[in-house]
């Protein structure tokens, strides 16, 4: 069984429709995805009625917006119910911020003499109710300012970058919190990809899988080489943590995340169902 449990729909900042990237999965072997768009549910429904015209079981999920102490830091869930008020709220809020930063993202842009307007970013979003900053970059190569998303981050956009502008994101513990109440499970997205390890140390780890029941963390993600998945195997396998592996695909938006080039491991995926159930969430 081939299972990719981390993918995005153009609801966020991926490019296909949900119904198109299931159809997709189908076509390169899945026979089962996670939809994990950033801060919302809204393409699950179109998602799993494709699911059930070309067979492949699609798993509710999502990929929160959290940070420890400033750093951002990206919480799957999985198997949460979706009409959860608590979680519900906490996604608005999370929205909230995107769409609010947008102004202060474009004055910083034309201070760097790359003015873009509202309007180009929103027509680059299209249907998308998770405005990020891969929107902003499709702007900017369209307007001839960089080649390409990857170019627009390296140069401008990246934490580390001078067009970037804070936005409201969760604290780790209170994501992984809503996560379980809302009777899912929660994984750490990626904790060692791009430099963060020193963000993120094992002792931090350890800590919310003891104190706050942090499920388990992706450690076959693109973002990892081997060395730092068999470290990240190593420290779950100490903590009896889920390791799951998937391509966090965004269609045509990223490079490097073909559907499917990652994937989790049947044992583990019959694990994360299991505690779904025993939460009382929705598979
Ligand atoms: P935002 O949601 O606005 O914080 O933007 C974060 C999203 O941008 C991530 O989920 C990725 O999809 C994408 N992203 C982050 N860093 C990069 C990068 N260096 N190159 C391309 N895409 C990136
Ligand atoms: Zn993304
Ligand atoms: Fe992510
Ligand atoms: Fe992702």
């Amino acid at each position: 069984m081939r299972i990719d449990l981390h993918t995005h729909s153009s609801v966020s900042d991926g490019t296909d429709a949900p119904a198109d990237l299931v159809a997709k999965a189908s076509s390169v072997g899945l026979d089962v995805i996670a939809l994990t768009d950033h801060d919302t549910f809204d393409g699950l429904g179109a998602a799993r009625r494709a699911g059930e015209r070309v067979g492949v079981r699609v798993v509710g999920g999502l990929e929160m917006s959290a940070e420890r102490a400033g750093a951002s830091v990206h919480v799957l869930g999985y198997g949460c119910d979706p009409g959860d008020a608590a979680l519900l709220e906490a996604l608005a809020r999370l929205r909230a911020g995107r769409d609010g930063r947008l102004p202060a993202m474009l004055a910083r842009l034309a201070e760097l003499g790359m003015p873009l307007s509202a309007e180009a970013v929103a027509r680059h979003a299209g249907p998308a109710v998770s405005l990020g900053r891969p929107h902003v970059a499709d702007a900017m190569v369209e307007a001839g300012y960089v080649a390409d998303r990857t170019e627009a981050f390296d140069r401008w956009l990246a934490e580390d970058k001078p067009a970037y502008v804070t936005r409201y994101a969760c604290p780790v513990p209170q994501a992984i919190d809503l996560i379980h109440a809302a009777g899912g499970v929660a994984v750490i997205a990626h904790p060692w990809g791009r430099g963060r390890r020193g963000t993120l140390p094992e002792d931090l780890l350890t800590r919310w899988v003891r104190d706050h029941g942090l499920d388990g963390v992706e450690v076959d993600h693109p973002d990892h080489d081997t060395a730092t998945r068999a470290d990240l195997r190593a420290w779950a396998s100490r903590l009896g943590a889920l390791t799951t592996g998937s391509s966090d695909h965004h269609g045509l938006g990223k490079t490097n995340n073909d559907l499917g080039c990652e994937t989790t491991d049947e044992a583990v995926f019959d694990d994360l169902l299991a505690r779904i159930d025993r939460r009382g969430g929705r598979p």
